[in-house]
């Protein structure tokens, strides 16, 4: 190791529990991680070099992917923490909890007992959490997977010592800003859009299909005109609420939209066979 790489920052990327399609999307963006490792000494990269456990240093910052669904996800969070300055917590799956804690609501012996029924558990399972439910997070980058130019825009920041610039609109504005067709207007199709943080292009609705949530929750999120919006067209927020437990813990989920849900389900069975009634 030369003096100028001794002076790059250190950088590790970890996995806990998750499909690994973040680390996946950064190694699938080779110029933009050659420009990176110009500027970063990355030390730790589980999917793609030296095992972990060889590193003993100090790290600058930590990226962090998966969520904690194990005694030993917490464990292993843990130590990272306190091996680094800074960390980053990348995917749904870290920020929100994402797909592995879709199914938090349901206690965790009940769920093992239909996997496993009574044989042994594998891993020691937990409910699946976010990393802020152990350690502190100082950065998060949400998306299942990551956008990678958010990712490396936020890296930028982060070495010119400045903060990451915090996404706070909805996935609806970048949908009207590039003219596409609402789907809740046009088909009555339930669409995480009012409620989801945008920062994807509205990728899912250039495709035609509607957004899932899989960026989690946008800061103040407009209920009672979601609402409004959903009711004229025969929807019920209940169903946006079904659609963010797929990526969101469910306590987020029950503390911001639950309770402001009260009542739907009558609306929601009332407006559904409404629709179906009428073809859509
Ligand atoms: S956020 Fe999505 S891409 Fe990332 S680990 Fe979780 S499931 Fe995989
Ligand atoms: S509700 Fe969905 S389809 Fe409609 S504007 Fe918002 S993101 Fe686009
Ligand atoms: S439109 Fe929604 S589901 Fe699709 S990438 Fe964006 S946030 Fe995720």
């Amino acid at each position: 190791m030369n003096s100028r790489t001794a002076q790059k920052p250190k950088v590790g990327i970890f996995g806990l529990t998750g499909c690994a399609g973040d680390q996946l999307a950064l190694l699938n963006a080779e110029p933009e991680l050659i420009a990176l490792a110009g500027r970063v000494d990355v030390v730790v990269f589980d999917m793609a070099i030296s095992r972990k456990e060889e590193w003993q240093g100090m790290l600058d910052l930590a990226l962090v992917e998966g969520s904690v669904c194990s005694q030993r996800d917490r464990e292993e969070l843990e130590k990272i923490r306190k091996q680094s300055r800074s960390l980053m917590a990348i995917g749904s799956c870290a920020v929100w909890g994402g797909l592995p804690a879709m199914t938090a609501h349901i206690p965790v012996k009940q769920l093992n007992k239909q996997v496993y029924d009574d044989g042994e558990v594998f891993p020691k399972a937990m409910g699946a959490e976010p990393l802020s439910s152990f350690v502190t997070v100082d950065f998060s980058i949400p998306g299942c997977p990551i956008e990678i130019g958010e990712l490396l825009e936020a890296l930028a920041a982060i070495l010119a010592g400045g903060e990451p610039q915090r996404i706070d609109f909805p996935v609806c504005a970048e949908c009207r800003m590039a003219e596409q067709i609402c789907l809740v207007q046009s088909q009555n199709r339930v669409c995480c859009g009012p409620v989801t943080v945008g920062g994807c292009k509205a990728r899912c609705i250039s495709y035609g299909r509607p957004c899932d949530g899989c960026r989690g929750p946008v800061d103040d999120p407009c209920y009672d005109a979601t609402r409004e919006m959903f009711f004229r067209h025969g929807l019920a927020k209940a169903d946006v609420v079904d659609a963010l437990r797929r990526f969101s813990t469910p306590a987020w989920v029950e503390r911001n939209l639950a309770a402001d849900f009260a009542g739907d389900p009558q609306r929601r069975g009332h407006h559904r066979s409404q629709t179906k009634e009428s073809g859509t």
